[in-house]
């Protein structure tokens, strides 16, 4: 058994406690006190506020060699996307690893915990299939292991360039051809102690309704998580109308996928309907993303689903960015403040992406939960000064991924002061990132 006494901690509540005391024994927290004024002979000190791990619920590890380098320029989200399909042709296995594995690095220095990894690019180049038709999840896989965070493989369903047109030559290795052979490579897959096999319909541009609903039934029949990108742009919703006669949430509606297990992701752009349609399940938003995209401002603030937290295209990988911004963008679309406060919104970052992941157990510092502590320091010169009955807000509207000083996952120490145990992430990702982007 090993003992953390925490300075402050979030245990749900409104406010931080003061004097947390929490026990760790075989990777799960066995008990927590608060009120303790002093470490416990034999217990190790956290200094600062101490909160659950983050659950990063939106990723494409891969795209994190775009960044710095799209955001000039003129463009849309359209003229993005090319570039980000050049990336993908040059990708190989091993390129996608090492940038994966410097990504997650990157997202548990950040404290990140569980990453949904929402993956696509399948195949060799122009749809070429490898001798394990898995190599490019495998291999992300082994970069989350390599990391030491947690992964829930979103495996997206990608089958059409667009509604009604086959894939592009870039597309070719994303897509198996029809949903039936999807599914048939992503049972080869299998779960252990850190990794859930999920699924993912990428979108209702790129997966008709018929096949929507195979990629639906199987992720009921297996109880796993189902995520879609949903709505992040109008010209999405007005191809699907004038195909379908209905909103991209219709379709998946019609299609069986909306359920408790269902993430929406972005839902930028829902037309009021699909907001009643949506809420027995989560919604992803991936402000600092859909910023860089242009895709718009969703009306989060009107959803009853339940909100979680993205990185995306890890323009940065900051969550608490994205929790900030998730209230922030609203302000300026809504001329109101305080829609949420900063306990929802760090319950967004953790509890709630936990469980869209399928990761339940975890995102709380409770007895039973996974023993997953993120430390943030308050003693940088973002949140010197904080007080304890303001340290939420402090943490939500001020600190960055590097106030994060330790993160223990499932009781073992992955970052400690600041640095992570087993990666040189810097120098990871400088090379990764300088291999694939050339
Ligand atoms: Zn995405």
């Amino acid at each position: 058994m090993r003992s953390y006494w925490c300075e402050l901690a979030w245990l749900g509540g409104e406010r931080a406690d003061a004097g947390v005391v929490v026990e760790v024994e075989d990777g799960r927290i066995t008990a927590v006190r608060a009120g303790a004024p002093a470490p416990p002979a034999g217990s190790t000190r956290l200094d600062g506020l101490t909160i659950p791990g983050l659950a990063n619920a939106h990723s494409h590890a891969f795209q994190r060699a775009l960044r710095g380098r799209t955001h000039g320029g003129s463009g849309s989200f359209w003229t993005w996307r090319e570039q980000m399909y050049a990336l993908a042709d040059r990708l190989d296995p091993d390129s996608y690893r090492a940038l994966a594995r410097a990504t997650f690095a990157e997202m548990a220095l950040a404290g990140v915990t569980s990453v949904g990894e929402f993956h696509y690019v399948h195949h060799g180049p122009r749809g070429a299939r490898y001798e394990d038709p898995n190599e490019m999840g495998r291999a992300l896989i082994d970069a989350a292991a390599g990391a030491g965070i947690r992964m829930t493989l979103l495996d997206a369903c990608y089958l059409h360039g667009g509604i009604g047109e086959p894939p592009s030559p870039s597309q070719l290795r994303f897509s198996d051809g029809d949903a039936d052979a999807w599914a048939e490579r992503v049972d080869a897959l299998g779960d252990d102690e850190a990794v859930r096999v999920g699924a993912a319909i990428h979108s209702v541009r790129a997966v008709d309704p018929d096949s929507a609903a195979i990629v639906a039934a199987w992720a009921q029949e297996r109880g796993r998580p189902l995520h879609a990108h949903v709505s992040e742009q109008p010209a999405e919703n007005d191809a699907c109308l004038e195909a379908y006669g209905r909103t991209p949430t219709g379709v998946l509606h019609d299609a069986g996928a909306l359920h408790a297990e269902f993430t929406a992701v972005h839902a930028t752009h829902p037309h009021d309907d699909d907001l009643a349609l949506l809420a027995g399940s989560s919604v992803c938003a991936c402000p600092t993303t859909e910023r860089d995209l242009a895709d718009g401002i969703g009306p989060m603030h009107r959803m009853s689903a339940r909100l979680v937290l993205g990185t995306d295209s890890h323009a940065m990988i900051d969550l608490f960015e994205e929790a900030r911004a998730l209230e922030l963008d609203e302000r300026l679309a809504t001329g109101e403040r305080g829609l949420r406060s900063a306990a929802a919104l760090l319950r967004a970052a953790t509890e709630d992406g936990h469980a869209c992941l399928g990761w339940p157990d975890a995102g709380r510092i409770a007895p039973g939960a996974r023993a997953d502590l993120v430390t943030v320091g308050l003693d940088g010169v973002r949140l010197a000064g904080t007080s304890p009955e303001h340290a939420l807000e402090a943490l939500v509207f001020a600190a960055g991924a590097a106030d994060v000083r330790h993160v223990l996952v499932d009781g073992h120490q992955l970052v400690s002061h600041g640095r992570h145990t087993a990666v040189d992430v810097a120098r990871e990702l400088h090379r990764a990132v300088a291999g694939a982007a050339g």
